[in-house]
């Protein structure tokens, strides 16, 4: 038998999934939160702030913060409004009708059911499959320039990627690194003209063409990389304090196919200023379906819009159970 349906079930617990539940469990409607379980492939708890060190631009915290504290926080702060935190990976969801079922593992019936789910289960940032990777990142190694840039003032570092996010993250280094190395697999890039030429007018940066890094040095923090040329092999070893991977971005929505409408991206489709998607008392907020601001401010902003998206739709529904 399936489990009595809940007002709100929340799948993922970054920072947009535990505002929302901050927002929901102080509504009153004591939100489960499906936190995911750490994985092999990328799948964090918490989201990407776990794996960031000092967060110096989440507001409120002038000294910084560092991002797992920031997340227990978050944590601790749902919980004691009253949010259930299950460390359970949601493994499929039902979304064809109400109340909505969600089941975790291989196992029936439904490890929860709800009226109204909140989906927050982010996005990853896409790496180089390096082993230093896990090593070193924040400790030198970055995705996010907005994030890390201000790290490296007058220093040498380098970006890897071609496309118009490598671009994007160059340019925004250029005002604090003394240099700026992009390092590209081809002799072409793939961003838009207009950032190409913004990047090619810049006198900060440099071009690395046909180099693949292959391995990331230093042991406390990145000294440097190995790249090799595409072509004839050749290896040559750059010194540098910072490295940024900015090869693409992939959402965690594998679970929503064929549920919900996506973006070909992969992200989810909300309504304009909503966070309302395709099926009505089903919400996304975070990372999930924002390819554009990516910051931990903007998921929590966007989680507190799912959570009051959520309540106003739980209230015009006629059938509403309170649990
Ligand atoms: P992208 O367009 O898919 O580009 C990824 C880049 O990383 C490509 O140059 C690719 O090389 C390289 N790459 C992929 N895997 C790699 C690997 N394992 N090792 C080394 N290099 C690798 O991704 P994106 O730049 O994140 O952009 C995603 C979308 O968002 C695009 O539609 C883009 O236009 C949009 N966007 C727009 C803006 C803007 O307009 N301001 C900013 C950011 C993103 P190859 O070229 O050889 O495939």
């Amino acid at each position: 038998m399936s489990p009595q349906p809940r007002n709100v079930v929340i799948i993922g617990s970054g920072p947009a999934g535990l505002t929302a539940a901050i927002y929901c469990a102080r509504a009153n409607l004591a939100p489960l939160v499906f936190e995911g379980e750490p994985s092999s492939t990328g799948d964090q708890p918490g989201g990407q702030l776990m794996i960031t060190t000092d967060v110096e631009n989440y507001p409120g915290f002038p000294d910084g913060v560092q991002g797992p504290d920031l997340m227990a926080a978050f944590r601790t702060q749902a919980s004691r409004f009253g949010a259930e935190l299950r460390t359970e990976k949601v493994s499929r969801v039902d979304f064809s009708q109400r109340p909505f079922r969600l089941w975790v593992g291989d196992g029936d019936p439904a490890a929860a059911t709800a009226q109204a789910v909140i989906v927050s289960t982010g996005a990853q940032s896409l790496m180089l499959g390096l082993e230093a990777e896990e090593r070193l990142i924040g400790r030198g190694l970055s995705t996010c320039a907005t994030c890390d840039g201000f790290f490296f003032r007058d220093q040498e570092i380098a970006v890897v990627g071609g496309g118009d996010s490598a671009m994007e993250e160059a340019l925004f280094l250029t005002k604090f690194a003394s240099k700026v190395t992009v390092i590209h697999r081809r002799d072409q890039l793939r961003a838009s003209k207009i950032m190409q030429d913004r990047a090619f007018a810049s006198d900060r940066i440099d071009f690395l063409w046909d180099h693949a890094v292959i391995d990331i040095l230093g042991s406390e923090a990145l000294e440097g990389v190995r790249v090799r040329h595409t072509g004839n092999g050749a290896e040559q070893t750059l010194p540098l304090a910072g490295l940024f991977v900015a090869i693409g971005h992939r959402p965690n929505t594998d679970l929503f196919k064929g549920a919900l409408d996506m973006h070909p991206s992969g992200y989810l489709m909300t309504e304009p200023d909503s966070t309302r998607t395709n099926v009505p008392g089903v919400f996304a907020c975070g990372d999930v379906q924002d390819d554009v601001y990516r910051q931990a401010v903007t998921a929590a902003g966007s989680g507190c819009m799912a959570a009051i998206d959520a309540e106003r739709w739980l209230e015009a529904q006629p059938e509403r159970e309170h649990r």
